[in-house]
């Protein structure tokens, strides 16, 4: 017998929901453990309070004298709620969060010790962070970079460290994070919206990117999965046979939540109280053992930092349940995989979301400049925006029949289609005044009633209009939202400042009024980036087909899509908003294309050892007993044996051939490893990993999942799909 497997289950079978006791409301709880306003102002004076005060709202500078206070004051709650180290928390480009833990504690001679955190500490450091992937802009003879504080995302306290939310660059000043060029992107965003905010309303001062994610994930019985080889190493099964029932029956999605799974949630939704990170929504979702959980949206730079954060707590909350969580874009072949879907929108100081759809015509016609403005800078930059998402999981969602396709469009829905097919009519230069009124009481002012019942919501578009937000579906799971959020609100930047040019030139021009002005050239980007919008099925073939006449688009692999990260228009797009130098650009996509062979290589290492050495040993010792079991019979019934031992003679000749390809494919794909290894050049190498590798998984897969179903089940050493995705 199996004993790995057999333990694990016995094991699984055993368990109880951990006992949850919430004796606090949660609006009580709600960021005790952040150094927020309300702490800010009982530990800070009033000069260090305001100082931060002006940091997060203005971007204005801290004072070395300032940082002392603050730090004095940051320290002193900390060590109140128990905190005895610290560390600057930031993301370096590996996707995970990093820190280094440094006690308060100090010695100052003469056999004394005191808690210790100054200014300095506080405000930047400089980690030995040689071994972060940094895509040559470090060389190992100058291993620094500094992580410096950004007061922007609040310090919270983590277990029993405070952890102080930082960016991290070079030595020479490029950034080596994913938070880096958010900020500045977020920066550009800003600068570029208040400026076309101007048009409608003189008082706005800052716009903020706003975003809502939604996390979905398994969750694994801890033992069943760490008996699987595979998705200890990679995070995903990389054979298994689909269960007879899988998701056919759609009785989980929405269903009651399994005792162990709301357990696991409500202990983390505690936690997630603490840290201020505001979750609202769980649910299951479609796969068995698959649930989704998101917060109330936040400002975008914050929303990142709670994401990544959030990923973080969820792992070793886990732990305490027994499970291991899952988020990988397909732990599981044969049932959904998991996304992240990004929920975006821009709002002003003055409260106004501009992309909801306001009361009145004036407000209508922002709110149509935002949308229109955005679905331009989508058109536009598809291709980046894809390239944004792209990482050697998220490969199996996309263009995968299930989940957004490769391919980026935009869906509107019924009721704002209509509205752009009559702004596109509106007249070529100056509007007569019927044309205007017309246009604000029929059009314009249309909007919020009708997108009130706009309940059409096209589950398969990448990226969807959803009320008043657009819905970044396409995101993955496991990835870091700062990366899609960067490109985004770049692109978005770019875009506005454009328009502002545009409309302003024609002001200027010719003397046109300020509407007429807009009303032109939103009109020209209609017609212009009408081919991105798509309102049917994104999965069907149709779509393929149709997205290709229109010159959208598909870029199904990692190696093929992260080209649009250092095209001519990006590496400018970027330069001219000053979010990512040359380097900087050039930087990520050799990380990125490194990381993508990486992780590509070790499941090719994982599935040839397991084909090898789990699955064939055990195929050969099921032959074996047949083979046994053949001898007898015909030592009993001697001639006569062949009729009785007909099957087994039969199996014993598959088994054969199973574990002959299986063999076969494991050693061209070993040879197929080995010869990209030798390959310097990154670009060639990734696509010889995603073109000459990857495709022998299915071989070898296929042969595999064909012995799971032929060998006696008492023998098979891998945890079962039905056991993995069914023990609750
Ligand atoms: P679903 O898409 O699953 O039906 P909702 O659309 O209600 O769920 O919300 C999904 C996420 O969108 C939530 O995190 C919510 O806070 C967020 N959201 C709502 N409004 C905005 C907004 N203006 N900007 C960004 N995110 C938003
Ligand atoms: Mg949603």
């Amino acid at each position: 017998m199996s004993t790995l497997r057999f333990h694990a289950i016995k094991e699984s079978l055993k368990r109880k929901p951990v006992v949850i006791e919430e004796k606090q409301r949660r609006s009580e709880i709600f960021g005790s453990n952040v150094f927020n306003e309300s702490t800010m102002r009982q530990y800070l004076t009033k000069e260090a309070f305001e100082s931060v005060n002006d940091a997060i709202k203005l971007g204005k500078k801290i004072d070395r004298i300032v940082a002392d206070h603050i730090s004095t004051g940051m320290k002193e709650w900390a060590i109140s709620k128990g905190a005895t180290h610290y560390t600057h928390w930031f993301q370096p480009l590996t996707g995970a969060t990093a820190e280094k833990h440094d006690a308060f504690f100090e010695t100052i001679g003469g056999g004394l010790a005191i808690e210790k955190f100054g200014g300095g500490q506080l405000v930047q450091q400089e980690p030995d962070a040689s071994s972060f992937p940094n895509g040559g802009i470090r060389n190992t003879f100058e291993a620094r970079g500094y992580t410096a504080w950004d007061p922007t995302s609040p310090a919270f306290i983590y277990g029993t460290t405070l952890c102080i939310p930082t960016v991290f660059v070079s030595y020479t000043g490029e950034a080596l994070d994913y938070k880096t060029p958010l900020l500045r992107a977020l920066q550009a965003v800003d600068s570029a919206a208040v400026a076309v905010c101007k048009y409608f309303d003189k008082n706005v001062k800052k716009v903020n990117a706003s975003l809502g994610w939604e996390q979905e994930y398994f969750l694994i019985d801890r033992d069943l999965a760490m008996s699987r080889p595979d998705i200890v190493q990679t995070g995903r099964t990389l054979l298994g046979h689909s269960p007879a029932k899988g998701q056919q029956l759609d009785d989980h999605y929405f269903g009651t939540i399994p005792n162990r799974a709301m357990a696991f949630m409500r202990d983390l939704e505690t936690e997630c109280m603490l840290l201020g990170i505001p979750v609202k929504t769980r649910h299951n979702e479609v796969a068995p053992n698959q649930f989704e959980l998101a917060p109330i949206y936040d400002e975008a730079n914050l929303a990142v930092d709670h994401n990544s954060l959030l990923m973080d707590v969820m792992d070793k909350i886990s732990d305490r349940h027994n499970f291991k969580v899952l988020f990988h874009e397909k732990p599981f072949a044969g049932v959904n995989g998991s996304g992240k879907h990004n929920n975006w929108s821009l709002s002003t100081d003055t409260g106004v979301n501009l992309l909801g759809p306001g009361k009145t015509p004036m407000s209508n016609l922002q709110f149509l400049t935002f949308f229109i403005n955005t679905i331009k800078a989508v058109y536009d930059n598809e291709e980046l925006l894809r390239a944004a998402i792209a990482s050697a999981s998220n490969d199996h969602r996309l263009g995968a029949n299930e989940a957004p396709p490769a391919i980026i469009s935009v869906f509107i829905g019924d009721q704002l289609t209509k509205t752009l097919n009559e702004l596109e009519n509106v007249t070529d230069g100056k509007l007569s005044p019927e044309e205007k009124t017309d246009l604000k009481l029929n059009v314009v002012g249309k909007i919020p009633d009708v997108l009130l019942d706009n309940t059409d919501r096209n589950r398969t578009s990448p990226f969807a209009f959803t009320g008043n937000k657009f819905e970044f579906r396409a995101v993955g799971s496991t990835a870091n939202c700062a990366n899609p959020m960067t490109v985004l609100n770049s692109i978005v930047a770019k875009q506005l400042i454009d328009f502002k040019n545009e409309v302003d030139a024609l002001i200027d021009k010719k003397d046109m009024k300020k509407d007429d002005a807009i009303f032109n050239v939103l009109r020209e980007y209609i017609k212009q980036s009408k081919n991105i919008l798509f309102e049917g099925n994104g999965y069907g073939e149709a779509w393929e087909k149709e997205a290709k006449k229109r010159g959208l688009s598909n870029n199904k692999t990692t190696p093929e899509a992260l080209k649009a990260k250092v095209s001519k228009k990006t590496l400018e797009l970027f330069e001219d908003l000053g979010v990512m130098n040359k380097v900087e650009s050039e930087a990520r996509y050799e990380i990125e294309m490194e990381e993508y062979v990486l992780r590509i290589q070790i499941e090719s290492r994982v599935i040839g050892d397991i084909a090898r050495n789990h699955v064939v040993p055990t195929a050969v010792r099921y032959q074996n007993v047949l083979i046994k079991n053949v001898k007898g019979l015909k030592e009993i019934y001697g001639a006569d044996f062949k009729k009785l031992a007909k099957e087994q003679l039969n199996l014993i000749e598959e088994i054969s051939e199973h574990i002959a390809s299986i063999n076969s494919n494991v050693t061209k794909m070993t040879e197929a490893r080995k010869k990209s290894n030798k390959d310097e050049n990154i670009e060639t190498k990734a696509l010889a990993y995603c073109n000459k590798v990857k495709p022998l998984f299915d071989d070898i897969r296929y042969h595999c999942d064909k012995l799971e179903l032929l060998v006696d089940d008492e023998l098979w050493p891998l945890t079962k799909y039905r056991e993995l995705l069914f023990t609750k």
